[in-house]
């Protein structure tokens, strides 16, 4: 059984239950700006799935629901943001205006975050810099639920990686994707719901394969295409760890305390303008050619389209969540009932 509700009912909701649980009005609107951006692109793993994990961090003390970030310019094109403890959607929206600075001023910039709590998909973050005719990577960690290529125990995080690159009057080509075969979120969905996942996306407790989503979230999951996954969470640990200094997977999985929340890690995000790299009056056209050929080969279509054709269903018929989602909600945060009976 599924509730139904518009977009501003469901952003309305996360708000309210945000602030129930002693989040501030600017950190609960972020986070329910990032929430509800993947309702209304039917990114279900990572809309408002999510917020019992949020409101959990929030009661458990671990997440500053009133943080506000600091960011300072550490080198010619380095930002630097310290999150505070806070939820990661604020400190990227006020992180977003100096890094676009930095990368105008340099041609190429970085942003590192730290001490922040990230559980939102990263091409948010993304195509909000391409928006804005930048290309642009994010990066981050998470907690250990991979096995490493050749391992059959959970070291790496789930560590995505996303990029973005602007388009001329459309919305950006965008791809974000888990270091892993699954994101974690779309093996917990498939868990609730009963059904069995493709086989390569996880083992169980003693390394077997195996399509029983519980399993997998008691044993690992795989990285995507083998060792060339397992490579790219790796990088992804150094970018995060040794070059920023926040906690690797491995690090926030001994000091997480386990409430159900995103644990305190950092972020990476790159961007770069595209008028600066020495092709400024041709950028454009040769993106725009190369799209138009690859897309002349039935079958194919670009990274975010998905996303883009979502949107049109959603402003028209709004969203729906399964209604054990919305009991956990209204039982979390005391809430009275909407929607439904
Ligand atoms: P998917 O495998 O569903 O998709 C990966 C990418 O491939 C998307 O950009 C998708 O675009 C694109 N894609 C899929 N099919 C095609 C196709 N046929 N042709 C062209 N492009 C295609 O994502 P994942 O399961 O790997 O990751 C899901 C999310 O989980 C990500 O948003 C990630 O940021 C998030 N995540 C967040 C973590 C955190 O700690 N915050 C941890 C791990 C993951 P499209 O959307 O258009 O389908």
């Amino acid at each position: 059984m599924t509730i139904k509700m518009t977009l501003d009912q469901a952003h309305d909701l996360a708000v309210r239950a945000l602030q129930s649980c002693s989040c501030d009005e600017e950190n609960a609107h972020a986070v329910a700006d990032t929430m509800i951006a993947a309702e209304r692109d039917i990114c279900k793993s990572h809309g408002l799935f999510r917020l019992p994990g949020y409101l959990a961090s929030l009661k458990s003390g671990k997440v500053n629901g009133s943080a506000r970030p600091t960011i300072e310019r550490i080198a010619p094109a380095v930002v630097r943001a310290d999150g505070h403890n806070g939820f990661a959607p604020l400190t990227l929206e006020q992180a977003r205006g100096p890094l676009t600075e930095c990368a105008r001023d340099n041609g190429i910039a970085a942003l590192s975050i730290v001490r922040s709590h990230h559980f939102a998909a990263l091409w948010i973050e993304v195509c909000a810099l391409a928006e804005m005719g930048l290309c642009a990577f994010a990066f981050t960690a998470y907690k250990p639920s991979m096995a490493p290529a050749g391992g059959n125990k959970p070291f790496f995080g789930t560590n995505p990686m996303a990029f973005a690159w602007p388009r001329k009057d459309k919305p950006p080509m965008a791809f974000d994707q888990a270091a892993s075969a699954t994101a974690r979120g779309d093996i917990m969905i498939a868990a609730r719901e009963g059904r069995e996942v493709e086989p390569g996306f996880g083992i169980d407790a003693d390394g077997n394969p195996t399509t029983d989503p519980n399993e997998i979230l008691k044993g690992a999951q795989l990285p995507f295409g083998g060792y060339k996954g397992s490579a790219i969470a790796l990088m992804i640990e150094l970018l995060i760890g040794p070059l920023i200094g926040e906690r690797t997977s491995p690090e926030s999985g001994r000091l997480d305390v386990e409430d159900g929340g995103p644990p305190q890690g950092g972020e990476l995000m790159l961007a770069i303008d595209p008028t600066r790299f020495g092709n400024a009056d041709g950028w454009e056209a040769q993106t725009e050619a190369l799209f138009g050929e690859l897309l002349e080969q039935e079958g194919v279509r670009l990274p975010a389209d998905r996303r883009y054709q979502n949107r049109e269903i959603t402003a028209r018929d709004g969203i729906e969540i399964v209604d054990s989602l919305y009991e956990k909600i209204l039982k979390d945060t005391g809430l009275p009932r909407e929607f439904g009976n």
